[in-house]
């Protein structure tokens, strides 16, 4: 089934080729034209005779192994495709793979002449993550004897050094409050115990008063009041997207509206002890995603960000 396929596709490659003798070189891998530069590939048998003519010698090549070494690859990683050719008498023979991604023809890789009967590594070039079909075609001295191997199936994943992407993080902006603070202890940490749930945010401890600045430009979304939790506070969206969230200010100090933009270092309010709260600190929250109003966010370990906005 599969031999009188591969048979009708050489037939029909045959013809076409046939049609141009100037074809003949293009070889059977290049029907769509759209073929990249084909980079220079080193010829892993020691430097066969590329471009040395070789007496053409009639028989159809055979090819007797092709493999990929590895059938899937992290991105940018060299696929080597390993093929062993065999051709009455002739003691050489013209190869080419050619790589395409997702049905669309990529490139072909031009291997030089490869000796016969010998085994050979072809290295390609790095590929970005998809799938690919690489085939390999043999050249035999006529265009009628062009054999193309069936299609050898590769994956390219995309690299990840870590299953988890790191959490988003900026390099510019200030820090929330301004003048003397401390991270507080283990209960200030975010995902901290707390009765019915985990603390969501970094506690940052300092005096009753101390000015709550914007970290990053942005527009303040929320001016409320949440009596036995957040008690006064302020949620504000950044230019990057971040919500932010700063609770227990003091009460009547909030400098800013709903709707207002602000630059970094703005004034938000003063660092109070409001709602539900044992002593003056900012409980800070970071939404990179958009704050509790939108559905499906969650708030991600602030303290990160606030040690790059604290030196
Ligand atoms: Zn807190």
């Amino acid at each position: 089934m599969k031999r009188s396929l591969l048979t009708t596709g050489l037939t029909i490659t045959a013809l076409l080729l046939a049609a141009s003798s100037a074809l003949a070189d293009s070889g059977a891998t290049s029907p769509g034209g759209d073929t990249a530069p084909t980079p220079p590939v080193e010829d892993p048998s020691g430097g066969t005779s590329s471009g040395t003519p070789v007496p053409v010698v009639p028989g159809r090549p055979r090819l007797r192994l092709q493999k990929l070494s590895d059938a899937t690859l992290k991105s940018g990683q060299h696929p080597t495709v390993i093929v062993r050719i065999s051709r009455s008498k002739a003691k050489s023979a013209r190869v080419k793979v050619a790589i395409a991604r997702s049905g669309k023809k990529t490139l072909t890789v031009n291997a030089g002449r490869l000796t016969t009967n010998k085994s050979h590594s072809i290295k390609l070039p790095a590929l970005t993550s998809g799938s690919y079909r690489i085939t390999v075609s043999v050249y035999g001295s006529s265009a009628a004897q062009v054999v193309r191997g069936s299609a050898l199936r590769l994956r390219v994943k995309a690299r990840t050094d870590s299953q988890t992407p790191p959490p988003p993080s900026s390099s510019s902006g200030v820090f929330p409050v301004r003048g003397s603070w401390t991270f507080g202890g283990s209960g200030a940490r975010f995902g901290a115990g707390r009765t019915g749930h985990t603390h969501e945010g970094q506690d940052i401890v300092g005096a009753s008063g101390l000015p709550i600045v914007a970290p990053l430009a942005g527009e303040v979304r929320y001016v409320n009041y949440q009596a036995g939790g957040a008690g006064r506070y302020i949620v504000m969206r950044a230019n990057n997207g971040w919500d932010m969230f700063f609770a227990h200010c003091q009460y009547a100090s909030a400098a800013v509206r709903e709707g207002e933009r602000v630059k970094a270092g703005d004034r938000l309010c003063l660092l109070g002890s409001t709602g539900d709260s044992s002593g003056p600190h900012l409980h800070f929250e970071l939404w990179p995603d958009g704050w509790r109003d939108k559905s499906g966010t969650r708030p991600i370990d602030p303290l990160p960000q606030l040690k790059k906005w604290a030196r």
